[in-house]
């Protein structure tokens, strides 16, 4: 059982204790108390888990405790090689692990720095020359530094690959194999992956030496700590609904998702406009305008971040209460994704799916991926948009009808009691292997991170 098992019984350096201490870790989650020993003895790891279940310490901390023994105060950069390499999908979760690496490396002189694309090269390259042990990249910027020899790969003796369903997704595949070629034929392999597709067998059959499979996380269920609810409601009305509820929630982080960039643009416009602190974040934003909402949305200063599935990849914002979809995702993992984004480490939060008649048939097939009905609810709107004053949700559901005079008391969005961290004991149910119509172009492996990021989605 997860409950007795604490960081100290797993073998980590008191440096290490001290600075999960720190981060007020008390207790290992499931990914970590399988993969940390595994990592630690040495082999190859094949991990299936997806974001949110604590994987980044997973693979971070037996990382830095193999790299502990080689640990060093000298100044010169000969001192301090690229001995860890760790390759993320997204410059956003590039930046988030490396933060969790420093953070959890923070009592060691172990350096460590992230590079990734879209911003200037040239910003990166006096980092790296003064040397770090631990580099987090992104494949098109490394390659980019590779061939500008401002790195040198040679004495990488552990490699991880994050999200590596993700990558392959995306179009990685021949960056990941330039850049493997070039690392040295000693090494550990560490590959974390939501989804076990035949792709990623492939790039662990090809890359990994006898790997140990580790899983944990669920990839196509939800997790028990997050309130499901769906509000039929017209395409028209959605954004009154969504004023409506924002301004009765007392929700301080609102993570909101649109299915095109478009909307996400508008939709933040239209919030700020009635006095909701709103930012967007999507791929036509520039990486500054990116960091930049992400930070105001992370310290409490903006409430509601809109974001398109592909931007929103990698965001990890610590106990995040409450989910919107303003538009539901046609392809339903991506509806797992999405609010996989609250009730994160045993956290409770919610998840609000506004649903128009136009949508339902992708209701019907998110609720057959994760096994279960959404319960639905009928809120009735206090101002309604003027095309659609008179009209009512023509799909008539289950659940309490509102009439618009009762309508001012909207309604207080139940949040389930928390219970003993379900999901955290719950075994890993493995994907069907299905083939997944990529929902990102394969890309030029040249083209710019910055494009990766929904950039190309052209109205995705
Ligand atoms: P990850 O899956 O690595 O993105 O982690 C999800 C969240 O869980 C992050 O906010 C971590 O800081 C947090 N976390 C990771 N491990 C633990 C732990 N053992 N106890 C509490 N929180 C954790």
């Amino acid at each position: 059982m997860t409950e007795t098992i604490k960081f100290d019984s797993l073998g980590l350096a008191p440096a290490l204790l001290k600075a999960l201490t720190d981060s007020g870790y008390t207790t290992p989650t499931p990914i970590q108390v399988q993969a940390i020993p595994l990592a630690l003895a040495g082999g190859d790891l094949m991990a299936g888990a997806q974001t949110g279940t604590g994987k980044t310490a997973a693979f971070a901390l037996p990382l830095l405790q193999k790299l502990l023994p080689l640990a060093n105060n000298g100044a010169s950069p000969a001192k301090h090689p690229v001995r860890a390499l760790i390759l993320t999908p997204t410059r956003e979760l590039a930046i988030q692990v490396e933060e969790s690496v420093k953070a959890y490396a923070k009592h060691t002189p172990l350096r460590s720095l992230v590079v990734f694309g879209g911003v200037d090269i040239r910003t990166q390259t006096p980092h790296l020359k003064t040397g770090v042990e631990i580099l987090v990249a992104t494949p098109g910027r490394l390659l980019d530094h590779i061939e500008q020899k401002t790195v040198q790969l040679n004495q990488v003796q552990i490699l991880v690959l994050d999200e590596a369903d993700r990558m392959l997704d995306m179009g990685f595949m021949p960056d990941l194999k330039r850049i493997l070629a070039l690392l040295p034929k000693q090494r550990q392999n560490l590959m974390f992956s939501a989804t076990f597709s035949n792709d990623i067998k492939k790039l662990a059959d090809d890359f990994l030496t006898n790997p140990q499979l580790i899983e944990v996380a669920r990839s196509n269920a939800t997790n028990d700590n997050v309130t499901q609810i769906v509000y039929p409601v017209a395409q028209s009305d959605k954004e009154a609904l969504l004023i409506q509820l924002l301004k009765n929630s007392d929700s301080k982080q609102v993570l909101i998702f649109t299915k095109t960039k478009i909307t996400a643009s508008r939709l933040s416009r239209s919030l700020a406009r009635v006095g909701i602190a709103a930012d967007a974040i999507h791929g036509d934003k520039t990486q500054q305008e990116r960091i930049k909402a992400l930070d105001a949305f992370k310290a409490g200063t903006a409430t509601v971040l809109v974001a398109t599935d592909v931007a929103a990849r990698g965001l990890d914002i610590d106990q995040l209460p409450m989910v919107i979809n303003y538009e539901i995702p046609s392809a339903p993992e991506d509806y797992v994704h999405r609010i996989g984004r609250t009730g994160r480490a045993g956290a409770l939060g919610v998840a609000i799916s506004f649903v128009s008649p136009e949508e339902d048939k992708y209701l019907l097939e998110i609720e057959k991926l994760i096994k279960r009905q959404i319960s639905k609810e009928i809120i009735a709107i206090d101002q309604p948009s003027p095309r659609s004053r008179t009209s009512k949700p023509s799909h008539a559901q289950s659940g309490s009808v509102a009439s618009n005079q009762d309508a001012s008391a909207t309604k207080r969005i139940p949040v389930r009691k928390k219970s003993s961290d379900p999901w955290f004991d719950k075994p890993y149910e493995a994907v069907v292997a299905q083939q997944k119509t990529a929902d990102t172009p394969r890309l030029n492996n040249k083209a710019p991170v910055a494009a990766l990021l929904g950039g190309l989605q052209a109205n995705k």
